[in-house]
């Protein structure tokens, strides 16, 4: 069992640390405060190649396996959550499905231009009525001649306020249920859609997120991303491994709340002694260290099974929840650390604290994570609800 990184993976690794640290961490703060999408630092991890990783290099991805985005997706998040988010939705979310899914032409049309930063996109599948059981969407796709017209809405969309293109999913037969889910590519400014930003957010506040409506939205057929009936699958084999990316950004928080709780510690003097030489906080910081290496772990473990290929859902999924509890719970212990500057903007760790918490929610609550772990653990008990749903 080899746990360290090749002589690349080094070197991507530093390069990625240099730039977060350089670009993005001195502005994190200030980005948060102001809930503006962050266009020139886009623009930037477009520069160095970041919104091509692991995507087809005929397209203008790098290629390669799943692990590098990992180890980039760690590196961002360690200086601002806000913009992993954005490099997720942006290679993971949309990237991916196009690159698997796309037809030559749409390849062409929009997957070149995701990897250069020439074009943003979103991924809209959550609804109002409809987040954990995203089977149950109620957007509707119609077919009329050569388009399908969309109608419905969609909630909670990252990026959704910016992107040029969006991955739509929509309901062409709903008593097929999940199989009656097809996904579409819906351009900004088709007459018929409308975008609403829904600011107020607790933290990852960089990354804006919008609510989108259709209304008589039409699409054309050649917009249509894989096969009709196949949009609830290609959302799920999308989702499997964008949550070892959520893993990943979780892990990126929680180390950098531990490396400020470190220094912190060496730092305050209470009791005329540093914080660092009472037990207690030792004892914190030991537990924080051991969250984030065990969080990380679990983290490689499931990415290096996907770049093997051999299945990894089930570690996907405890690998999300894992680590995003564990951020959790260490950006907890970093405020406690802080004391009272703890709990001002001026402080880091507030803004971790404030980030982490989206990490046990999206790409599927805790919940969910735990009854992907357990549908794996209990296969005959959930076959029938599988067989209800048919996924
Ligand atoms: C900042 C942000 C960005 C997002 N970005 C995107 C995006 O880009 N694209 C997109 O499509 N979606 C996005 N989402 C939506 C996100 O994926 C959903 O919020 C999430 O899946 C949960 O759905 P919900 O909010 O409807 O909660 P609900 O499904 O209503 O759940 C509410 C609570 O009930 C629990 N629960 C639900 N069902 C069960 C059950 N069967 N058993 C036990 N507990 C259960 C949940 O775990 C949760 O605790 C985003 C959300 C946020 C907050």
């Amino acid at each position: 069992m080899d746990f360290s990184f090749t002589e690349e993976q080094k070197i991507l690794q530093r390069m990625v640390r240099d730039f977060a640290t350089r670009e993005l961490e001195p502005i994190a703060r200030r980005l948060d405060e102001v809930e503006e999408f962050p266009h020139e630092s886009v623009r930037k991890m477009a520069d160095i190649g970041l919104l091509g990783m692991g995507l087809d290099p005929a397209y203008g991805g790098s290629g390669g396996g799943f692990t590098p985005f990992i180890i980039a997706m760690e590196e961002i998040s360690r200086a601002s959550a806000a913009m992993s988010t954005i490099l997720s939705v942006q290679v993971s979310l949309c990237g991916q499905p196009l690159d698997r899914f796309g037809t030559k032409e749409q390849k062409e049309r929009y997957l070149s231009f995701l990897t250069q930063g020439k074009k943003l996109a979103a991924f809209a599948l959550s609804e109002p009525n409809a987040g954990s059981d995203a089977a149950s969407i109620e957007t509707t796709a119609t077919r009329k001649g050569e388009t399908y017209v969309l109608q419905g809405s969609k909630v909670f969309i990252s990026c959704g306020d910016v992107a040029d293109i969006y991955i739509v999913f929509a309901v062409q037969e709903r008593v097929k249920k999940a199989r009656g889910i097809t996904a579409f590519i819906l351009e900004r400014g088709t007459p018929g859609l409308k975008v609403k930003k829904q600011g107020g957010k607790l933290g990852i506040r960089a990354s804006t997120t919008a609510e989108l409506l259709f209304d008589d939205c039409r699409v054309p057929l050649e917009n249509r991303l894989g096969e009709e009936g196949a949009g609830f699958r290609i959302a799920m084999q999308i989702i499997d491994p964008s949550r070892i990316g959520v893993a990943a950004q979780a892990v990126g928080i929680a180390q950098a709340a531990l490396d400020a709780s470190v220094s912190y510690a060496q730092q305050r003097r209470q009791f005329g002694k540093l914080l660092g030489e009472f037990q207690a906080i030792q004892w914190m910081l030991a537990d924080m260290a051991t969250q984030v290496d065990a969080a990380r772990l679990l983290m490689y473990r499931a990415a290096d099974l996907k770049d093997r290929g051999l299945p990894f859902s089930k570690e996907s999924a405890m690998a999300k929840v894992f680590a995003s509890e564990a951020a959790m719970a260490v950006a907890v212990k970093a405020v406690q650390i802080y004391g009272g500057y703890g709990y001002f903007q001026e402080s880091p760790v507030e803004r971790y604290f404030r980030d982490a918490k989206i990490t046990e929610i999206y790409e599927g609550t805790s919940e969910v994570q735990r009854m992907v772990i357990s549908r794996n653990l209990l296969p005959e008990i959930f076959k029938r609800e599988r067989e209800d749903k048919s996924v």
